[in-house]
């Protein structure tokens, strides 16, 4: 059995499946076609496991189009993001990356044709005025007074639309369907606009832009796309997709299949959204770790292998769903327990001074990269007279069942000796600032004699180790569904506390100079990522995410 037969099928699959099956086709072509207006989220990367997964799975090859049919909202950084996210991935595209800008040539000759048919016109209705002859759900549409026009009024007036003869808004080229069809997609739609900009890949050579309806299939058609696949929203565009195909002569026949959004509570999956997130500053930027984005989820420490696990878990339906954020965390806290090494971090330091270690002694301690993966190796870390321990691991007054350290107690400290706490040192404003406590020397690797310490705690040497800054994240809503209010805006949800900063924070010397993107288990903390910002003097941790669901536990409170 190859790996990918006992990948979970899809009703997509099924269709192709018995398309080769009945010498429909006898290769498949998919494509995934972003619009370059943001940078991709989540719900691509579903859309992308799918189509590239699907090529994959039956053989066939998928491409990378760029939709860019609307150069306003375009641009080059978007375009380039988007190329570093999908090979992120880790899948590769067929041939060259594809523009749709690349067939406006045809595109213009397919308008063309439809007019020389009679099918297509130039109509100069203002947008107000085309809304309204549009006509609404109950409401059947009129006509255009200018749908009669000559197909030879019609070729002229386009070849002048195209020379920029016209401003703007001024007029359009409609197809000519039925102004009284129940779908309102069949109402005439709009074919050309006029936009007077300048394009990312075609410069100035154009000032008319193809609406996506009409650019869309015909580019898949251009390409030989076998199965179109796309999001449910375009179920009632495809018997207009169905159109253009038979009253074009397009070298190839692609068909619409459309597929369940992917949503994630507490998260939302709009590039409009997203980017109003990033240009009113309640995130840094694009790949702000809390982003749903697939530069955020990379920079927050998921790795491809993970993100695909989730799509492959979450499944291909004809539905649209909401997904927990939960299942999203239990992909890459499989993938790093299994992979990431441990290490000892720190976070909230509470200082401890072992007053019968001598000075000036350090002591090397070997502990292993991974509990259950031996070929990982081994690590080790110093341990000194001045030690740091976290500031929860003591209490003056211990709730019952403690198993930290509290005064008169002894605990180990992970893969080095037993401790005693003899004294806590208190500020003037009582709160605890240091801890005087003793060690058993005869515990190094053997049990104390005669006591029992009461649990097992992290630390890291306060003279040797590696300061750095940890970033804890919370969710970005407070809300599980911050779309749902129709009359609060999903700004209204934002989690003010969505980002902690912990910045005394101290991991063991070893990791000093660690690469960005470089994942770790910190011991008892959670699951942290080296960010792009770290130094070599100074890490920077992203907590990708905790050692448990802890957040399911709050909810059911
Ligand atoms: P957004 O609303 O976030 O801007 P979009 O659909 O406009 O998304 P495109 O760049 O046009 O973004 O999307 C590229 C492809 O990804 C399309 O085929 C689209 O259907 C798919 N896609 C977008 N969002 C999702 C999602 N949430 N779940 C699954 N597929 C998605
Ligand atoms: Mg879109």
């Amino acid at each position: 059995m190859s790996e990918n037969d006992i990948k979970p099928s899809n009703f997509i699959h099924q269709i192709i499946e018995d398309d080769l099956n009945n010498g429909v086709h006898n290769k498949v072509v998919t494509r995934f076609p972003p619009e370059p207006n943001g940078y991709l989220h989540i719900g691509h990367a579903k859309s992308i496991c799918l189509n590239f997964g699907t090529a994959e799975r039956f053989g066939g090859v998928c491409n990378l189009r760029f939709d860019d049919t609307n150069p306003e909202k375009e641009s080059q950084e978007y375009i380039d993001s988007i190329i570093s996210d999908v090979s992120w991935l880790g899948f590769k595209w067929d041939g060259d990356i594809r523009y749709t800008s690349d067939y406006f040539d045809e595109l213009y000759g397919y308008a063309v044709h439809l007019i020389r048919e009679g099918k297509a016109y130039v109509c100069d209705l203002s947008p107000v005025e085309a809304k309204d002859y549009r006509g609404d759900f109950t409401t059947p549409g009129r006509n255009s007074p200018y749908r009669d026009r000559s197909v030879e009024e019609n070729l002229e007036l386009f070849e002048k639309m195209k020379n920029g003869g016209f401003e703007p808004g001024s007029c359009a080229l409609r197809a000519k369907i039925d102004m009284a069809a129940p779908n309102m997609n069949l109402r005439d739609p709009m074919l050309y606009r006029i936009l007077n900009m300048s394009h990312h890949q075609t410069g100035d050579k154009w000032c008319i832009y193809p609406i996506y309806d009409f650019a869309h299939g015909q580019s898949d058609a251009l390409e030989g796309i076998t199965h179109s696949i796309c999001t449910l929203e375009f179920e009632d565009h495809r018997p207009l997709y169905d159109w253009f195909i038979e009253n074009l002569p397009v070298p190839a026949r692609p068909r619409q299949y459309e597929f369940g959004r992917l949503n994630i509570n507490y998260t939302v999956t709009s590039k409009r959204k997203l980017k109003q997130l990033v240009d009113d500053a309640v995130v840094t930027s694009w790949d702000d770790p809390r982003m749903p984005t697939i530069s955020g989820l990379r920079r927050r420490g998921y790795t491809p292998a993970s993100v695909r696990n989730f799509c492959d878990a979450i499944g291909v339906t004809r539905s649209n769903g909401t997904v927990d954020m939960g299942m999203l965390e239990a992909a890459i806290r499989d993938d790093l327990d299994k992979n990431a090494p441990r290490a000892m971090c720190v976070t909230r330091p509470l200082k401890v001074t072992i007053t019968n270690y001598p000075e000036n002694q350090e002591e090397w301690f070997e502990l292993p990269k991974h509990p259950k993966d031996e070929t990982m190796g081994v690590r080790t870390v110093p341990f000194t007279r001045n030690l740091l321990i976290e500031q929860e691991d003591f209490a003056e007054v211990p709730p019952r069942k403690w198993k930290r350290l509290t005064q008169g107690v002894a605990v180990r400290l992970r893969g080095a000796y037993v401790i005693t706490c003899e004294e806590v040192i208190k500020d003037a404003d009582d709160n605890v600032v240091e801890l005087k406590c003793t060690y058993d020397p005869a515990t190094k690797g053997a049990n104390p004699e005669g006591y029992k310490p009461k649990g097992v705690i992290h630390w890291v040497s306060a003279d040797n180790s590696v300061p750095c800054e940890v970033r804890l994240y919370d969710r970005l809503f407070t809300e599980a569904n911050p779309d749902a209010d129709k009359e609060r805006n999903f700004m209204e949800f934002v989690n003010p506390e969505s980002l902690v900063v912990l910045s005394d924070a101290r991991a063991e010397i070893g990791l000093k100079g660690t690469a960005p993107e470089t994942g770790f288990q910190f011991e008892r903390t959670g699951y942290f990522n080296v960010d792009k910002t770290s130094t070599e003097e100074r890490l920077v941790f992203n907590r990708t995410v905790g050692l448990r669901d802890s957040w399911a536990k709050v909810q059911q409170k």
